[in-house]
């Protein structure tokens, strides 16, 4: 089996392109021009002297690997270990002097290329968006804090690719998304009063020793229900009674005081109905 890789020109060497093939991984690439090695190609001025479309193959027959110079607005450098220089196609770019579409000569590798180098451009665009701000000591978390950040990108986008066309219209934005998996992450299975106990010392009203009654439940601040999976974990989904009434965060049409501890929603309990086991039960 094949992968096909498509990486940035600061990674890009002969010698990857190289092992990469024989791990049996496809390269097609950008690369730089001090990295070839020898090969020696037409000048940016020889090429843009010959005009748009201009372009120049080399091919090395013992790895079988091809280096295409290509000239369109400036001179472009592709390698790649399965795209041979045979294929040539047309295609339409704007011409800035005539102020027209023009038909162009573009070798298939820049097709390739140009199609498949927009995932690794859009994600790495993607994680510059919110990025973990936090400027570690070590130098090598920061390595860690990029993996969670393309991590949460890949999440988000597989997410995007399971919506259905209905679904797509209103997907979650990333924003969201990174605050629902945080939110999962700290709660999930873990005890109510640990998520919403204050940080630093305690203070004495928290003194386990000083025999006063429980304080009151916190009102319920949350705005936006909670993850699924906090609210399917079974853990501290404990009825409380609420400040004030309010409708039901599932039915919409009841009327109740009585919310839960953990999720912070308010949910019907009475005789007829019971919101709370189904909110905490079904998915
Ligand atoms: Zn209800
Ligand atoms: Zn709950």
């Amino acid at each position: 089996m094949y992968y096909f890789e498509v990486s940035l020109s600061w990674f890009t060497s002969p010698e990857l392109i190289v092992e990469l093939k024989k791990m049996g991984i496809l390269t097609v690439a950008t690369i730089n021009r001090n990295r070839l090695r020898g090969c020696t190609l037409k000048s940016d001025k020889e090429l843009s002297k010959a005009g748009r479309g201009a372009y120049e193959v080399k091919y090395e027959k013992t790895s079988g690997m091809s280096i295409v110079k290509w000239y369109d607005n400036k001179a472009v450098l592709l390698a790649s270990s399965f795209i041979g220089p045979e294929h040539v196609e047309r295609c339409r770019r704007w011409s800035k002097e005539k102020k027209e579409y023009v038909e162009v000569d573009r070798p298939h590798i820049v097709k390739v290329y140009n199609h498949n180098m927009g995932g690794v451009d859009l994600a790495d665009m993607f994680a510059a968006l919110y990025r973990i701000d936090i400027r570690p000591r070590r130098w090598y978390l920061r390595i860690l804090y990029y993996l969670i950040d393309l991590s949460l990108v890949n999440g988000w986008l597989l997410y995007r690719c399971h919506l259905t066309q209905k679904q797509e219209k209103k997907y979650m934005p990333l924003l969201d998304f990174r605050v629902k998996v945080a939110d999962a992450l700290i709660k999930v299975g873990k005890q109510a009063d640990l998520i919403s106990r204050k940080r630093g010392r305690p203070s004495l009203e928290d003194d386990p020793t000083s025999h006063q009654a429980a304080p009151p439940p916190p009102p319920l601040q949350r705005i936006s229900a909670p993850s699924v999976d906090v609210r399917l974990d079974r853990c501290d989904h404990f009825p409380i009674h609420a400040e004030k009434r309010g409708r039901c965060r599932l039915c919409k049409n009841g009327y109740t005081q009585m919310a839960c501890l953990k999720c912070k929603v308010l949910l019907c309990f009475t005789k007829d109905k019971n919101c709370f086991l189904e909110y905490h039960m079904t998915k």
